[in-house]
């Protein structure tokens, strides 16, 4: 990696960062609507000068891939265990980040919020070029068992490369046999997700979160109009809240249907834990090298 890039890297994760924790900290207190704290950090990341990758949350069971529509009246509740995961990215190099809060006084989740610390922790210790990701896989499943609990299996970290979340090599949450050996100067994101479940999660409910898939022929205007609102986005994830604000909420869900129609898009429904457990979920983004450069921590992060 470049020293230019590695700049960019660095910037966007001390952004990706502090939206992280400011966003967890509203989160974290009861009453606080889901989708002006999503508003909160897209904004955010702009008046810090970075450029928004995404803004996503997760309730409860819900791991992942969920962003709340224009129209969502959720709110957080007392003993609520709710993930925010952000990304920021400048030129398309991403930093992605997550954290989880237990809302209000409530600590009946403090173990299991620990539990994704420590295998991010243990994990990020093993990073070095040469180390096979299976082992990354059982340190973190090892941290989350010491605990008594276990990660979701079917949910990984990943290497991340320009305007691609993910890079195409998976980093495992338990021991998955994998002897692919990290290389030096591979951007990965490692993201324990730990639960008091099965471990295993599967779509739930409806998709509020999309990414361009390929470009190709398109028939209705309204699909065209969606489709070249979101272009710019350069394979990066959008999400149906910007689109319902652009186009209208009826027109904006006509557009995207065709688009996943034809293919062009496709549609990630919210990840939920099969048997209803509770997911924690913690995750860095490093690059690769003998001591890693872990790019979004921030200096009030324990792990
Ligand atoms: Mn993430
Ligand atoms: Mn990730």
């Amino acid at each position: 990696m470049d020293k230019e890039t590695l700049q960019k890297c660095l910037h966007a994760g001390k952004i990706a960062a502090q939206v992280r924790r400011e966003g967890a900290l509203k989160l974290a207190k009861p009453g606080t609507s889901f989708r002006d704290v999503m508003d909160f950090c897209e904004k955010r990341i702009v008046e810090l000068y970075g450029e928004v990758a995404w803004a996503q949350m997760g309730l409860n069971d819900v791991a992942a891939h969920f962003c709340p529509e224009e129209d969502d009246q959720q709110v957080s509740k007392e003993g609520d265990v709710i993930k925010i995961d952000i990304g920021v990215h400048l030129d398309g190099w991403i930093a992605d980040n997550a954290m989880t809060v237990e809302v209000g006084s409530s600590k009946k989740y403090k173990d299991l919020i620990k539990a994704s610390q420590n295998a991010l922790k243990a994990a990020i210790k093993l990073v070095r070029p040469g180390c096979p990701l299976w082992e990354l896989g059982e340190a973190q499943h090892s941290e989350a068992e010491a605990l008594g609990f276990t990660t979701v299996r079917n949910l990984s970290g990943h290497t991340i490369e320009q305007y691609k979340v993910h890079g195409g090599v998976s980093i495992p949450t338990f021991n998955n046999k994998d002897k692919t050996e990290l290389q030096a100067g591979w951007q990965i994101a490692i993201e324990p997700f730990v639960t008091d479940g099965q471990g295993m999660i599967r779509e739930k409910g409806k998709a509020t979160v999309f990414m361009v898939e390929k470009e190709k022929g398109i028939r209705s205007p309204y699909a065209r109009k969606v489709f070249d609102f979101v272009k710019p986005r350069q394979g990066l994830p959008f999400h149906l809240r910007q689109l319902s604000r652009q186009f209208g909420k009826g027109p904006a869900a006509l557009g995207l249907r065709e688009l996943q129609q034809s293919g062009i898009v496709k549609a990630y429904a919210p990840l939920a834990e099969i048997s209803q457990g509770i997911v924690a979920q913690f995750e860095h983004s490093m690059i690769v090298q003998d001591k890693p450069v872990v790019y979004t921590r921030h200096k009030d992060d324990e792990w």
